[in-house]
């Protein structure tokens, strides 16, 4: 059977929300270079979520981008706060949901991590820098791990 969760995030201002299931099965970090562009970050943790299995209230704005193999994504963000908030085929069959906006975020493990030829190459040494508490001069802590 496959392990599912309740999810249930917001973006930034609260403009969207989200509610829904996701099988933790279908958790993975993408480390394309869309991802890194789009996020602005090294990679973008994102869950599978079957249309049936997502309620989003809330308008969000969309992005069309066209792969180089001439597939579509959608990538949806609010237009007010600029929070990234999920990518989907243009029926909108399957959401890609970015982890970060849901409240589930720690529990939700990435168990694959794909385009991984284009990933950070300090990434794989994270765990063996220097981690602090909240700002660059609070106290050392051990990251913790999942
Ligand atoms: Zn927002
Ligand atoms: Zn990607």
């Amino acid at each position: 059977m496959t392990d599912l969760i309740n999810v249930d995030g917001k973006c930034y201002c609260g403009d969207i929300s989200i509610k829904g299931t996701v099988a933790l099965a279908m958790v993975m970090a993408c480390h394309c270079t869309d991802c890194q562009k789009f996020s602005g970050a090294p990679f973008r943790a994102v869950a599978f979520m079957p249309a049936e299995n997502i309620e989003i209230t809330g308008s969000v704005k969309e992005y069309l981008k066209t792969a180089d193999s001439g597939n579509e994504r959608l990538q949806g963000f609010c237009g007010n706060c600029g929070s990234q908030i999920h990518a989907t085929d243009p029926a909108k069959t399957t959401f890609m949901v970015r982890t970060g906006c849901l409240t589930q975020f720690s529990s939700l493990v990435p168990v694959k991590h794909i385009f991984g030829s284009s990933m950070a190459e300090w990434l794989s040494s994270i765990g063996q820098k220097t981690w602090v508490s909240t700002g660059p001069t609070s106290a050392e802590i051990t990251p913790p791990t999942k």
